[in-house]
C-alpha cells in the first residue's frame, strides 16, 4: 500500500510515537503487531485495530507483525487463523515474513517461568479455580495469602517440572504470579500465569498439557519481537501494571514495549464480539461467518464491500480513549462514496411487471447505446436491446396514484432510461385481480438522444427487455438486529435477529449482466450497489444489495 493511503490519521497513539522518536527511546523504531486469537472470524472492529497497527507502521517506515495469539487451545482452529490471514491480505496489508504465533515461545515462556520461580516471584498454587477467586478479594477489601504462597523455590520449580510432565490433572494446580495481594488492581493480585489443560493445540499437538495465560504471554512475546508499542483496546488497561511487571521484573528488556489502549468500535445495529458472532452462525441464525449480513470481514467482503471502502472507515471514526458507538450508516456512505465513479451503472428489474407495446413491430427490436457511468467517461457505454415486450418495476406503477407520483399510472405517460416515452393504455388482471400486464403505447419520436427526446415527463423508470434478459436471483440485506443496540438488556440477543434482514427476489437483468463474476460490483440503476455473489454460475448470476442509493449519513452531515 502505498504511504499515500494510509487509513489512519494523527491520533493519540500517534503524538506517544512522536514523542519517543523525538526523545530517541526506541532510535526511532516503530514496531506494531495486530494479535488476534484465532478462535473466530475477524470483525469490522479488528479492521479498526488492523488500520491502526499496519497504517501506524506505514506511516513512520516501521514493521507490523501478524501474531497469533494461541494460547487457548480449547477455542482455535486452524480454519480461524486461514481466514484471518485472508482478512488481513485482502484488507490491503502485508506482514512480509513476520507471521507469528505465541505458540512459537512456549519453549521459552516456559524457561523464564522457571526463571521467575528461581528469583521467588512466582509459585505453584494448589487452591481450586474458585477458591482463588474467593481468596482475590473484592475491589473494596484486599485478597487474602494462598497458603501455598510461601512454597520454596525449590519446591515450586519442582511442582511446576511435574505439572509439565503431566503428573497432576487438569485444573490441580497452577503458576501463579507472586505479586501483592491487597493491590488496589485486581490483576496484580497473584495472577495465574500457567494453568494445566490437556486439549490438543493446533500446532503444537499434545507437546503441552500447561498452558501459558494470555496476560503472560502476550507481553514477553511483544518484547521478544522488538515491539515497541503495543496497541491494544481499553479492557486492557486494568492489565497494563501487569504487562509491565512480567517485563520488567527480571530487568531484561530495556526499554521495554510500552502497552497503550484505546476504544473499541461499536457499530450499531450489529454485535461484535467472536462469542455473539460464533453462536449466531452456530445456532443457525445466518449461513455461516460470511453471511452478507454479518459484520464480519469475510460477510462485507461475500456482501460486496471493497476494502478501500473499509479502510476509508477506519480512517474516518478515529481513533480515542473513550468508547463510542458508531452508525452504521457511516460504513454504508463509505462504500457508495467508492463505488460511486467506480461501478458500471445497469439496469435490473427485482419485481417484474410485463409490458406489451401495442405499437411497437412483432418481431423487431433495436439495440439502444447507454453510457455505464455519467461520473465515470472511461467506462465507456453498453447497448441494449429493446423490443416489443419489455419489463419494468411492480412499484412503479399505480392504479390509484397518490397526488405527486410520477410513475407511470393509467393513461399517464413516463419515460424508459434511455429509451423511450411510452403511456399507459391498458391495465390487465387475472382473475384474483391482481395486475399481471400492461399494454402500453410508445412514442418512435422520443428515443434519448434522438431529435425528439427534448420532450419531457416528469418520471423516468428502469426497465429491462424481455428479450435476452437475464433471470438472476437478488438478495437484498436489512440489518442483522432491529435495535441499534441489540445488546442492550438480556442475553437473549439471538432471539432478535430481524427476521426481514434477508429478502430473495427472482430479478430480471439486462443482458450486459449475464456474465457478472464473483468480485463484480454494479449500480443497478434506482435500486442501490450489488455484487456478485461468489455462488454465481456463467448466465445465472446471483446478486447482493450492497447498499442502497438513499445515503442517510450524508443527510445527517448537512
Ligand atoms: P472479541 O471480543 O470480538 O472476541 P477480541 O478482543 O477477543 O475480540 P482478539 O482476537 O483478541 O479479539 O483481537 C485482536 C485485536 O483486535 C486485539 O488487539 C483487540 O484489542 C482488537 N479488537 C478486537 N475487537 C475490536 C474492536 N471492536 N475494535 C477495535 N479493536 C478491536
Ligand atoms: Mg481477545
Amino acid at each position: 500500500m502505498a504511504t499515500s493511503e494510509i487509513p489512519i490519521s494523527q491520533n493519540f497513539i500517534h503524538d506517544i510515537i512522536d514523542k519517543d522518536n523525538a526523545s530517541g527511546k526506541y532510535g526511532r523504531r516503530v514496531h506494531t503487531r495486530f494479535p488476534p486469537e484465532p478462535n473466530g472470524y475477524l470483525h469490522i472492529g479488528h479492521a479498526k485495530s488492523i488500520c491502526l497497527n499496519f497504517g501506524t507502521a506505514l506511516k513512520y517506515g516501521g514493521q507490523c507483525n501478524l501474531r497469533f495469539d494461541d494460547t487457548n487451545p480449547s477455542k482455535e482452529e486452524t480454519e480461524y487463523v486461514d481466514s484471518i490471514q485472508e482478512d488481513v491480505k485482502w484488507l490491503g496489508f502485508d506482514w512480509e515474513d513476520r507471521l507469528f504465533y505465541a505458540s512459537d515461545y512456549f519453549g521459552k515462556l516456559y524457561d523464564y517461568a522457571e526463571q521467575l520461580i528461581e528469583a521467588g516471584h512466582a509459585y505453584v498454587c494448589d487452591l481450586t479455580a474458585d477458591e482463588i477467586r474467593r481468596y482475590r478479594g473484592t475491589l473494596t477489601e484486599p485478597g487474602k495469602d494462598s497458603p501455598y504462597r510461601s512454597r520454596s523455590a525449590g519446591e515450586n520449580l519442582d511442582l511446576f517440572r511435574r505439572m509439565k510432565a503431566g503428573e497432576f490433572p487438569d485444573g490441580a494446580r497452577v503458576l501463579r504470579a507472586k505479586i501483592d495481594m491487597a493491590s488496589p488492581n485486581l490483576n496484580m493480585r497473584d495472577p495465574v500465569l500457567y494453568r494445566i489443560m490437556r486439549a490438543h493445540h493446533h500446532r503444537t499437538g499434545d507437546t503441552w498439557c500447561i498452558y501459558p495465560m494470555y496476560d503472560y504471554a502476550h507481553p514477553l512475546s511483544d518484547a521478544w519481537e522488538g515491539i515497541t508499542h503495543s496497541i491494544c483496546t481499553l479492557e486492557f488497561e486494568a492489565h497494563r501494571p501487569l504487562y509491565d511487571w512480567c517485563l520488567d521484573i527480571l530487568g531484561q528488556f530495556k526499554p521495554r514495549p510500552v502497552q497503550i489502549e484505546f476504544a473499541r468500535l461499536n457499530v450499531t445495529y450489529t454485535v461484535m464480539s467472536k462469542r455473539k458472532l460464533r453462536a449466531l452462525v452456530e445456532n443457525g441464525r445466518v449461513a455461516g461467518w460470511d453471511d452478507p449480513r454479518m459484520p464480519t470481514i469475510s460477510g462485507l467482503r461475500r456482501r460486496g464491500y471493497t476494502p478501500g471502502a473499509i479502510r476509508d472507515f477506519c480512517g474516518r471514526i478515529g481513533v480515542a480513549k473513550a468508547d463510542s458507538v458508531v452508525d452504521y450508516a457511516l460504513l454504508e456512505h463509505c462504500v457508495r462514496e467508492d463505488l460511486g465513479p467506480k461501478a458500471p451503472r445497469l439496469m435490473a428489474v427485482l419485481r417484474p411487471l410485463k409490458i406489451v407495446l401495442t405499437n411497437y413491430p412483432e418481431g423487431r427490436s433495436e439495440d439502444l447505446p447507454a453510457e455505464l457511468n455519467p461520473e465515470n467517461e472511461a467506462l465507456g457505454t453498453r447497448t441494449m436491446p429493446f423490443g416489443r415486450e419489455l419489463y419494468i418495476e411492480q412499484d412503479d406503477f399505480m392504479e390509484n396514484p397518490p397526488p405527486k407520483y410520477f410513475r407511470l399510472t393509467p393513461g399517464g405517460e413516463v419515460r424508459l432510461k434511455s429509451a423511450y416515452i411510452i403511456k399507459c393504455e391498458q391495465v390487465v388482471k387475472d382473475s384474483g385481480g391482481n395486475i399481471v400486464e400492461l399494454r402500453c403505447t410508445y412514442d418512435p419520436d422520443t428515443k434519448s438522444g434522438g431529435a425528439g427526446s427534448a420532450r419531457k415527463v416528469k418520471g423516468t423508470i428502469h426497465w429491462v427487455a424481455a428479450g435476452g434478459a437475464i433471470p438472476c436471483e437478488v438478495r437484498l440485506y436489512d440489518h442483522l438486529f432491529p435495535l441499534e443496540d441489540p445488546e442492550t438488556g438480556d442475553e437473549d440477543f439471538l432471539s432478535r435477529v430481524n427476521p426481514g434482514s434477508l429478502v430473495t427476489l427472482a430479478a430480471l437483468a439486462e443482458p450486459a449482466l449475464g456474465a457478472a463474476q464473483y468480485g463484480g460490483r454494479f449500480q443497478f440503476i434506482r435500486q442501490g450497489y450489488f455484487a456478485a455473489d461468489p455462488g454465481s454460475t456463467p448466465g445465472k448470476p446471483v446478486f447482493n444489495r450492497i447498499v442502497g442509493l438513499k445515503d442517510s449519513w450524508a443527510k445527517i452531515q448537512k
